[in-house]
């Protein structure tokens, strides 16, 4: 999928609006958060205009997870962060703001809160359980 042109995050990649750049490579662009969850917070961008991830042609999806990590490395070593967070909202109901694919990258220190904030659901039963599990696995294959 080419570039388009009400997108911000394509404008940042065609260079029309400025970035805080961190990485770049040809599938590749990864810069800061503009509102950061921690300083240093970064994303890792596509350079195809794809709403969701489901499809971005898979060579990406490689080269995403890969850069993703070394990223995490560096915010370690630079910000003495402890751990990290490798977050993809997709769709609007999973907190998607900009409609371009996108992994965040955050870096998290031990007194940080979670990022995630809702409570956890229990399955009635384990037959319940397998249940669910049966009907996503019979949909895999299709
Ligand atoms: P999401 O909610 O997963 O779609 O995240 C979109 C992220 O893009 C948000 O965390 C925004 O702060 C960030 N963002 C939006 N516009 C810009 C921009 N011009 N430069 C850097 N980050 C941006």
């Amino acid at each position: 999928m080419p570039l388009v042109d009400d997108c911000v995050f394509c404008k940042i990649i065609k260079g029309e609006i400025p970035c805080s750049k961190l990485f770049e490579d040809d599938l590749i662009l990864v810069f800061l958060d503009i509102a950061p969850f921690n300083f240093g917070h970064a994303l890792v961008v596509p350079k195809d205009h794809h709403h969701s991830i489901t499809t971005l042609p898979a060579n990406f999806h490689a080269r995403m997870m890969e850069t993703a990590s070394k990223v995490a490395v560096a915010q370690m070593r630079a910000l003495k962060a402890e751990g990290f967070n490798l977050v993809l909202n997709n769709g609007r109901c999973a907190g998607q703001e900009v409609p371009h694919v996108h992994l965040h990258v955050i870096p998290r220190f031990v007194d940080d809160q979670p990022i995630f904030k809702v409570s956890k659901k229990k399955y009635e039963s384990i037959d319940e359980m397998q249940k669910t599990a049966q009907n996503i696995r019979a949909k895999l294959d299709q």
